[in-house]
């Protein structure tokens, strides 16, 4: 009896050790996600009662809620397991925003299963591929499954006009021309529409947003050219802040300072940059130290910044980088932290901030909003843009489709 005591005792302990080794290691996270996995199933019919993972689609928000998701948190070359830059804000009164959209992310966005018409709003940092790549697929693949307005881009201008995101967008709907112009004839025109908002790069945590409560500023990044920025989102009180690329700077200690979730880039060390790419020694310094933030840097800007959640991406976190990544940072920063991957998702309230995964489906399909979709342009003829010729090269197959053109009229009722 007296030795099952001890032995409990010394189990109780230990806990208590391994517990305090943890917050003193990794800040309140792990005993947070602890928390989150808590929860007893109370009966053979019951529901869990306290989800550790995020099933898309099933959590209302708050109306004082934000939830981020990361859609893609990776590098210019594409990954099954990562997208390149990506994050999506919910916030409790409904509105939703992209802060970039890099290539590869519109497949993790559709598995959250979100109406296209709430995706309407684009944020671009900078104008490299892996932070606005899939605009392409959010524009046309959102056209085509139901959205029922135009599309929206807030952007920053360049030091010339061509390196600005007018330029940039005006020509993105020219090299789609084809795209464009062969859905137009079947599709309602209004929803293929792109607005562009460009805003001068230089400003200064300058308003380029102001409607329903958020307010959206932008301050300049330090990123292989003029014309990249970060922004800052702020609603009901929380204030979320994403740095797309930049070397550190000193606009974003400023205005992220004390920010509820902060978002920055960490770039690969040096070392892995060299063992991982194979690029040449000079190089490698110039890319992980000057064009993009190391992980120490990142460490000492969230030291100073002191959000309530700081964020690091812009790596292939991997088993072999991630640790050497986390301990570099450690090195300056002791504050909560997570290392983005793609679908982790961050629950903020004034309260909490809650970090999961999603669990999100492989095989998901575009779902409808309470919008009805608005139907094609009443006076376009959907044989416009073929020739004669063309549609002499027809072959005839109605007698193996007469049986079942028949039948969906029927099903439908149509003439
Ligand atoms: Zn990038
Ligand atoms: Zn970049």
């Amino acid at each position: 009896m007296k030795k099952g005591i001890s032995v409990i005792s010394v189990g109780i302990f230990l806990a208590g050790l391994i517990v305090g080794a943890m917050i003193a290691q990794n800040g309140s996270r792990l005993v947070q996600d602890a928390e989150a996995a808590g929860g007893i199933v109370k009966s053979p019919t019951s529901a869990a009662p306290e989800r550790y993972v995020y099933y898309p689609g099933t959590e209302a928000l708050a109306p004082d809620e934000m939830r981020v998701i990361a859609c893609g948190t990776g590098m210019p070359a594409a990954r099954h397991k990562q997208a390149a830059a990506c994050f999506l804000v919910e916030l409790g009164n409904g509105d939703k925003f992209f802060f970039d959209l890099g290539t590869g992310a519109m497949a993790n966005v559709a598995a959250l299963m979100i109406p296209y018409d709430f995706l309407d709003k684009v944020f671009i940092s900078h104008l490299h591929t892996d932070h606005w790549g899939d605009l392409a697929s959010l524009w046309a693949g959102g056209w085509t499954a139901g959205r029922t307005s135009a599309l929206k881009v807030w952007g920053p201008s360049g030091p010339t006009e061509d390196f600005g995101t007018k330029f940039a967008v005006e020509h993105f709907l020219l090299a789609y021309n084809w795209d464009y112009r062969s859905r137009q004839a079947t599709l309602a025109n209004e929803p293929g529409r792109i607005e562009v908002t460009e805003f001068d790069y230089r400003g200064n945590n300058q308003v380029i947003y102001n409607q329903n409560g958020v307010t959206i500023r932008s301050w300049p990044a330090i990123h292989i050219a003029d014309g990249a920025v970060s922004f800052a989102l702020e609603w009901k009180g929380l204030r979320f802040v994403f740095g797309g690329d930049t070397g550190p700077n000193k606009w974003f200690i400023e205005h992220a300072k004390g920010a509820d979730l902060v978002i920055h880039e960490s770039f690969f060390l040096p070392t892995q940059f060299v063992e991982l790419y194979g690029r040449d020694l000079k190089a490698t310094l110039n890319v992980t130290t000057v064009l993009h933030t190391s992980p120490q840097a990142f460490g000492k800007i969230m030291s100073v910044v002191r959000p309530r959640h700081a964020v690091a991406h812009h790596v292939f976190n991997d088993e072999e980088t991630r640790y050497e990544v986390y301990d570099a940072i450690r090195e300056t920063y002791d504050g909560p932290l997570s290392l983005a991957t793609d679908m982790m998702v961050w629950n903020v309230t004034k309260d909490e901030i809650k970090v999961r995964m999603a669990e999100a489906t492989e095989s998901a399909y575009s779902v409808p909003g309470p919008k009805p979709v608005p139907f094609p342009e009443a006076d376009v003829d959907p044989l416009m843009y073929y020739s004669k010729e063309t549609l002499d090269g027809r072959w005839d197959v109605s007698d193996v489709e007469k049986k079942m053109k028949e039948e969906f009229k029927k099903k439908y009722g149509l003439d």
